[in-house]
């Protein structure tokens, strides 16, 4: 797949969007939602993502809704970091298939980060259950200024 194609509206963060498949949210408002990655590299690990626009890539993204949502992702680390209170964490966004991405909605990735807890592989994670997501997202929904 090239790095430049079009949106396709049946990639499932669209279908999550739309409400079709579920997923534990974290926080949304009309232009962004933050939820749980089901297959999390680390405990706490959430996604941000743009409700309005089609863009599957940094190349595609209007820049006023890019700086939504590099602000939502502002806001949502900042609340994962006074939840889960991690050493460190990772902003991780993909480009492209040979760029590591799966999914063709453009995301951030929200990865805290512990000294002694390796981080599992991107694409090799294994699924949470959604009661320890749900637990997660409760918590850092709270921690929300
Ligand atoms: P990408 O590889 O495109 O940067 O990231 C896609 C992310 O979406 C991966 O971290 C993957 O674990 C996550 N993911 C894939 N399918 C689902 C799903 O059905 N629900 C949720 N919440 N996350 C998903």
């Amino acid at each position: 797949m090239t790095l430049i194609a079009p949106y396709d509206p049946d990639n499932i963060f669209a279908r999550i969007l739309r409400g079709e498949i579920p997923s534990v949210k974290v926080w949304e408002d009309d232009h962004v939602l933050a939820f749980m990655d089901v297959f999390p590299q680390s405990e706490g690990h959430v996604l941000v993502v743009s409700k309005t626009s089609t863009a599957r890539t940094l190349l595609d993204i209007e820049p006023d809704v890019l700086a939504r949502l590099i602000a939502a992702t502002q806001r949502t680390a900042r609340a994962v970091c006074k939840a889960l209170d991690p050493e460190g964490f990772q902003i991780m966004q993909f480009n492209g298939e040979a760029g590591g991405q799966t999914v063709f909605h453009l995301h951030f990735h929200i990865i805290p980060r512990w000294a002694d807890r390796p981080m599992k592989g991107h694409g090799h994670a294994p699924m949470a259950d959604a009661e320890t997501l749900r637990a997660l997202a409760g918590r850092i929904a709270a921690a929300l200024d």
